[in-house]
């Protein structure tokens, strides 16, 4: 899952990237709204993690920009502990949900997890698609009851894979939603972690469509 922090408090911000990492997220931080607005154009996000007062295109214009322009990526708002106006504008204008500030990232973490199963339209916090289950919480896999372990960037890759079961994904979607842009990627990783999840998975769980991308199929290991 990858995720957008906007946060000018450089100490927050820093705060939250190393948390939101260690807590198993794909994670960019962006300083103002100028920059939010123009990583959102171009990359794509799971969430948003928006603090209102920034320098630039504040957070609630970038949020009207955002809706606006039919752009649905769930945004969680960051707010002070006597702010309750913000949390109202943030709210009617169009956010998902917020936090006050201290933030805890276990917290943060949850809801954020949340916030894209609902968009992803998902009821269960485990995610099943046919022998396949997965839990985003706990980070963990069974494949036909067996649990199985994988690593941060494969199950990342699953993941993500498997939200989007019965869609060919490219390699560079699976890159752009997993990978944060300051991280070098090596021009083939994509390659590897697939190659691993079939070795530790099933071969046919993940499909290689040439030249377009990977599949996984609807109901994976059922017959
Ligand atoms: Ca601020």
């Amino acid at each position: 899952m990858r995720v957008l922090i906007v946060e000018d408090d450089l100490q927050l911000g820093d705060g939250l990237l190393h948390g939101l990492r260690a807590a198993g997220f794909a994670a960019d931080w962006v300083r103002d709204g100028t920059a939010a607005d123009r990583s959102l154009l171009a990359e794509s996000f799971s969430v948003v993690v928006l603090d209102l007062g920034l320098p630039g295109i504040d957070g609630r214009d970038l949020l009207q920009r955002l809706r606006a322009r039919g752009d649905r990526t769930p945004v969680l708002v960051l707010t002070s502990r006597d702010a309750v106006e913000d949390r109202i504008a943030g709210l009617d204008g169009g956010a998902d949900d917020y936090l006050v500030k201290p933030v805890a990232i276990a917290e943060l973490a949850a809801r954020l997890r949340a916030l894209a199963r609902r968009a992803a339209g998902e009821a269960a916090p485990i995610l099943t698609i046919g022998a396949l289950q997965i839990d985003p919480a706990a980070h963990s896999v069974c494949w036909h009851g067996t649990a199985v372990e994988l690593g941060t960037r494969e199950f990342a890759v699953l993941e993500e894979l498997a939200r989007n079961a019965g869609r060919v994904l490219s390699r560079e979607q699976l890159e752009s939603r997993l990978y944060e842009w300051d991280r070098a990627l090596e021009s083939n990783a994509i390659e590897v972690h697939v190659h691993h999840l079939r070795r530790k998975l099933a071969p046919e769980l993940i499909r290689t469509i040439r030249g377009v991308g990977y599949l996984m199929p609807r109901a994976p290991g059922e017959v």
